[in-house]
């Protein structure tokens, strides 16, 4: 069983719009491809033609057991109506988390902006995913994408499960101490790579991703996420089969983990 849980259906490559269903039908022809039973689809902190929003991604995914939803929200932009959106797809259990954008927007996720959510998660108890380390694009400001900041909010809200995405590459030291002290923080593989692994980044990450686990632990707060369509799928999966760790442990990370954290009903998805 494999559990992609960080893939986006935005357009990346704006020189022609895709429509919706389209980018829909290249995530789940991949999926098929790499036997990927289940996607978690991370909607954007901004909405346009190549960025669809949480509600038409909602709306695109009903009759797909294979695919869930996660809310990605705009630090500077949400208004009151976002709030009650927001609130009645976690009522109706219409999304399985919240992601913010730390970094391509200028804010520490400990922010009392952002309490309303953050209330709204424990309360629903769904994870709230942010964006760590380097960004896509060089206009991001990555002082904000620091996954150290995630420390605070973890204090602050003990109940609350939190993922630092990327595994806050490249401070994946960072990371690894912030997963290690709390226990309601976990972390994501994905975006390490734009495309493919090449080998020598490989053998880079590999080590990395080791190292973390040697120091944190049995990789109970270790999630599978690609970023799709950023990075590839197979190559992704090619890059957890050579890592230096017993099937158990790896079946934690590739879904079991993510099932748990999302609530994701695999008893569906057995064929
Ligand atoms: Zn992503």
């Amino acid at each position: 069983m494999i559990i992609d849980m960080h893939t986006h259906i935005n357009n990346y490559h704006e020189d022609r719009v895709i429509s919706l269903k389209g980018c829909l039908d290249e995530l789940t022809e991949s999926m098929q491809k790499n036997k990927v039973d289940y996607s978690l689809v991370l909607t954007s902190y901004k909405v346009n033609e190549h960025r669809p929003s949480t509600k038409q991604v909602v709306e695109a995914i009903k009759g797909y057991d294979n695919l869930g939803v996660v809310a990605g929200i705009s630090y500077l932009n949400y208004n009151y109506k976002d709030i009650i959106e927001i609130s009645s797809f976690l009522d109706q259990k219409l999304i399985k988390g919240l992601k913010f954008y730390p970094g391509y927007e200028p804010f520490y996720p400990n922010d009392s902006r952002l309490k309303v959510f953050y209330d709204m998660a424990t309360e629903y108890d769904v994870p709230v995913m942010f964006h760590s380390g380097d960004t896509y694009a060089p206009t991001g400001k990555v002082k904000y994408s620091h996954p150290l900041h995630i420390d605070d909010l973890a204090v602050d809200y003990p109940k609350m499960k939190i993922v630092i995405c990327h595994v806050g590459n490249p401070w994946i030291r960072d990371c690894m101490e912030v997963v290690y002290k709390n226990e309601h923080v976990y972390a994501d593989i994905s975006g390490l790579v734009l495309g493919n692994f090449s080998e020598k980044f490989e053998r880079f990450m590999k080590k990395e991703i080791e190292e973390m686990i040697s120091y944190a632990g049995d990789p109970n707060y270790l999630l599978y996420g690609t970023d799709w369509p950023i990075s590839n799928m197979d190559s992704y999966l090619k890059f957890m089969n050579q890592l230096d760790l017993p099937e158990d442990k790896k079946e934690l990370i590739l879904w079991k983990n993510a099932a748990d954290l999302f609530k994701i009903d695999v008893s569906k998805l057995k064929k």
